[in-house]
């Protein structure tokens, strides 16, 4: 059979995080995100559980967290997992960044996903909004301890971060009660991030690396440049393992000491991406990859570059917010 038993890291906070997620976040067109069709999502969580996969990331402004709840609760009453075997993260969105609003932003997750609590709880970006999606000037700081609050209570285990900067991590970390156990960054070949990795690190905060497959799949429905699944360099060392080039860039975030996010509804590539765990890249194959760096993000939310806390380096033509038309 194809079940995988995926290995764990520890966090700062005693707790264990498994070293490979399922992304769920299917996309956004002209009318907003895109909503699962026919529960599509909830079947794909199903399956995922029965091959191994026992984390979910998944946020607020996906529109998923009610059918991975769904799907994790049906494993639990067949007997297939236990609720503690199962690790959920979810991330705050920008609307609710004052501090009670974090507390009620949790209380409706738990109520979407019929769960009592989740493994983990991010703020999806420094960036702070008003309900109208104008800038906001709440702190992230009122947000961190709004957070810290919902760990207290027992809503979220463990509390981390996600599109912070250096910067704004030090300053979390020097003026926080806790210390966040994570933090969740764009990481694939064309951005292989080794400062800000190295620096959590130091801190002992787990990195999650969404995106992970970068410039290998399509995205919007566009080909951008960077390494392809038939880049040469990718296929030598996919052919040495036995393995497909998805899996070599997987097996190479696993590698850094980062926890790919890759996600799929496709239950083949399901398959395909969890079994990345019996092998191993060398230095050597590690460095080659690391070279197609060329700091290129694909979620670049330039609309919000003049907020005070956009993280990012501003560009000359922002983008027009989709989220106010
Ligand atoms: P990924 O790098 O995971 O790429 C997803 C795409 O790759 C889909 O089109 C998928 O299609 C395809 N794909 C998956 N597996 C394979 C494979 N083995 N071979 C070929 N194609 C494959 O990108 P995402 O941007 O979705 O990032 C992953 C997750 O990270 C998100 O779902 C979300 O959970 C998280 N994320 C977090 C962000 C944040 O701000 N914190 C921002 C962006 C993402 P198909 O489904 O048809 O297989």
């Amino acid at each position: 059979s194809s079940f995988v038993d995926v290995p764990k890291i520890k966090m700062l906070d005693g707790r264990e995080m498994p070293g490979i997620g399922l992304g769920t976040y299917l996309g956004f067109d002209q009318s907003g995100v895109i909503k699962s069709k026919d529960k599509q999502l909830r079947d794909v969580v199903l399956k995922a559980i029965d091959i191994g996969y026992r984390h979910f990331d998944t946020a607020s402004i996906y529109d998923t967290e009610a059918e991975i709840g769904e799907a994790i609760r049906t494993k639990i009453s067949e007997g297939v997992v236990k609720r503690e075997d199962v690790f959920i993260t979810t991330k705050l969105w920008n609307t609710q960044h004052k501090r009670e609003e974090v507390t009620t932003a949790i209380k409706e997750v738990l109520n979407k996903t019929g769960l009592d609590y989740v493994d983990l709880f991010l703020i999806h970006w420094p960036i702070g909004l008003n309900a109208d999606y104008s800038y906001s000037d709440v702190d992230y700081m009122e947000t961190w301890r709004g957070m810290e609050d919902v760990q207290r209570l027992g809503l979220a285990k463990s509390i981390g971060l996600s599109n912070f900067n250096r910067e704004q991590l030090q300053r979390v970390l020097n003026e926080g009660s806790v210390k966040p156990v994570a933090l969740q960054i764009e990481v694939h070949p064309q951005i292989i991030q080794k400062d800000l990795i190295s620096f959590a690190k130091s801190e002992g905060i787990v990195v999650l690396g969404y995106s992970p497959f970068g410039s290998l799949v399509m995205r919007y429905g566009i080909r951008f440049p960077g390494p392809r699944m038939d880049d040469p360099v990718l296929v030598t060392i996919a052919q040495k393992y036995g393995k497909t080039p998805a899996q070599v860039v997987l097996r190479w975030v696993v590698d850094r000491n980062v926890v790919p996010l890759p996600k799929t509804v496709n239950p083949k590539r399901l398959v395909e991406n969890i079994n990345i765990f019996d092998f191993k890249l060398t230095p050597e194959e590690i460095e080659k990859i690391n070279q197609f760096n060329s700091n290129t993000r694909y979620t670049l939310p330039s609309f919000w570059q003049t907020h005070p806390y956009y993280p990012f380096e501003k560009v000359p033509n922002p983008i027009s917010d989709p989220f106010r038309g």
